[in-house]
């Protein structure tokens, strides 16, 4: 006979399942000692640059019980976003996440509805959603709970089909049974760290943000620094140089989640659309898009710094 826990811990990775995750782990809700002492030494180092908010809540992000109120269990799920269509031959590109709609909507839905159902199989059960949109550490949560590992480039990284993925989390007041972290398959490889154009990986797991395409033209509103010219690879939202060279990433599926499709006109783009976007080109063709979130200005800064 299961026990209650396990019993639950069952229901659960079957609603992530019926709901289209394609992963789903568990881990008991307490303080990551390991990754505090990491995440003190990064923001000491200045490796989050401008991003100021990421020495609030420090106790929040390393601890769930400060962050939900009597929670007990964290469960990591992640959400295939490997695009079947290649825009990486574009001149100028964006990172594949941002291709289809802005997963930010997509799986906050599915994250209700998720809670939703264990309130209905399992009964009252109290906790929040996150998705990117609290203090939570969510690669160390799913490496914790047996998804995968972090990689040198400090992405999450499964054994079955690399690294293209939305993590999320529910954080609930519910006692589940935990799974065990799987090891680390980096071995000897460094194609990351040498691949990446601005040397932002700085060692193993370690990036310093500063340096990082994806900061440079999402997260700094003022100009990109004049240090890193010609050293953009022709991308003006996001990167993903050390993912499209992990060699786990040959496993990588096409995701099954329509709205991550590339919106039709962003696959039309040609060299002299993309330089001479207008507002309301952008407006339309990044309309659901997660590019939205870094704006109209901020893309043009990076078209135009990457032409300059
Ligand atoms: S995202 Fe690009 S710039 Fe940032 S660490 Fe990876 S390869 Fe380097
Ligand atoms: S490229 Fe190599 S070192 Fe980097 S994350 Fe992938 S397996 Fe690890």
């Amino acid at each position: 006979m299961y026990n209650s826990a396990a019993r639950n811990s069952l229901i659960i990775k079957e609603i992530a399942n019926e709901l289209g995750f394609d992963f789903c782990g568990i881990s008991k809700a307490e303080q990551l000692d390991e990754d505090a002492v990491n995440l003190e030494k990064w923001l000491t180092k200045g490796y989050h640059g401008k991003m100021k908010w990421m020495e609030n809540h420090f106790e929040k992000r390393v601890d769930p019980t400060k962050l939900v109120e009597d929670s007990k269990s964290v469960i990591s799920l992640l959400l295939n976003y490997a695009p079947s269509e290649n825009l990486d031959q574009q001149k100028i590109k964006i990172a594949k996440y941002a291709y289809g709609m802005d997963y930010h909507f997509v799986i906050k839905d599915k994250l209700k509805t998720f809670l939703a159902l264990i309130n209905e199989r399992i009964g009252e059960v109290g906790g929040r959603v996150f998705v990117d949109s609290a203090p939570v550490l969510d690669r160390a949560w799913a490496a914790k709970s047996g998804l995968g590992w972090i990689g040198k480039n400090s992405m999450l990284i499964t054994k079955q089909k690399g690294s293209f993925y939305f993590i999320s989390e529910l954080i609930l007041d519910l006692e589940l049974v935990s799974d065990y972290a799987t090891t680390d398959h980096c071995g000897t490889c460094t194609a990351c760290i040498d691949a990446c154009p601005t040397d932002a990986i700085v060692s193993n797991k370690v990036i310093d943000s500063t340096k990082c395409i994806s900061y440079l033209t999402i997260e700094l509103r003022e100009q990109i620094p004049t240090d890193f010219k010609n050293q953009m690879e022709g991308w003006a939202f996001g990167c993903d140089i050390c993912q499209d060279v992990c060699p786990w990433n040959k496993f990588a599926q096409p995701h099954q989640t329509s709205s991550f499709s590339a919106h039709e006109k962003l696959q039309e783009l040609k060299e002299e659309d993309w330089t001479e976007m207008t507002e309301e080109v952008f407006k339309e063709v990044f309309k659901k898009s997660a590019v939205k979130r870094a704006g109209y200005m901020k893309l043009k800064q990076s078209i135009d710094f990457l032409n300059k």
